[in-house]
């Protein structure tokens, strides 16, 4: 994808608040830290269209951007930080819920995972939702500079088999290379339909 146009449209929390529907949607999630505001701004050819390390005490809002005015990128709050006050933690489910059940326009969700890590409850918990609701996934498994190659490859394979899903696509990534870049903007642009 040639990103010309890269404009954040609102924050939401709400499906009342949301922008209307028209265009497909891609949504992003994962874990706090896991590197999703990295992995945008590399998507969107900006530097700071989706600020990095958000603190996660503040209220969490859906992030809606315009990307060539073709289809919609959303930002969805990370989850698992530990140190977020309760009543946060306690709003998160609920919100990403509804816009998993209610959101027509939404096509995919690229779930972030860190390549060195064994995926979380959080993140299996995340997977269960997007097959209840009928959205497939991309797995992203990003931070792949910090390993060698075969080093990649045993935690691929440890990562499919933890989220049992051996033939879910799953698409090595690296902000710091922007390798993996373009292979994530096919998958999106095939399963939007563009
Ligand atoms: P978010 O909380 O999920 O939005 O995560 P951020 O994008 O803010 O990234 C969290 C930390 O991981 C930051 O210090 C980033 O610089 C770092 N990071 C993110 N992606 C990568 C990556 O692909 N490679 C490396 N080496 N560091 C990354």
């Amino acid at each position: 994808m040639d990103v010309k146009k890269a404009e954040f449209i609102k924050s939401a929390v709400k499906p009342k608040d949301f922008p209307p529907a028209e265009l497909p949607e891609v949504a992003f999630v994962g874990r706090s830290n896991v590197g999703k505001s990295s992995l945008i701004n590399v998507l969107a050819n900006r530097k700071a269209l989706v600020r990095t390390s958000s603190t996660p005490g503040r209220t969490q809002l859906i992030n809606f951007f315009d990307i060539n005015s073709i289809l919609t990128l959303v930002d969805l709050p990370g989850y698992g930080y530990a140190k977020a006050p309760p009543d946060v933690r306690k709003q998160w489910g609920p919100m990403i819920e509804t816009y998993l059940a209610k959101r027509e326009n939404l096509k995919t969700v690229v779930l972030i995972l860190d390549i060195r890590r064994i995926p979380s409850d959080g993140d299996l918990e995340m997977l269960r939702w997007l097959e209840m609701y009928n959205i497939p996934p991309i797995i992203v498994l990003t931070k792949c500079d910090k390993l060698s190659k075969l080093e990649r490859a045993r935690q691929t394979a440890l990562i499919a088999t933890a989220i049992k899903r051996e033939k879910t696509m799953m698409l090595p990534f690296s902000a710091l290379s922007r390798d993996g870049r373009d292979g994530i903007w096919q998958e999106i642009e095939r399963l939007l339909g563009l």
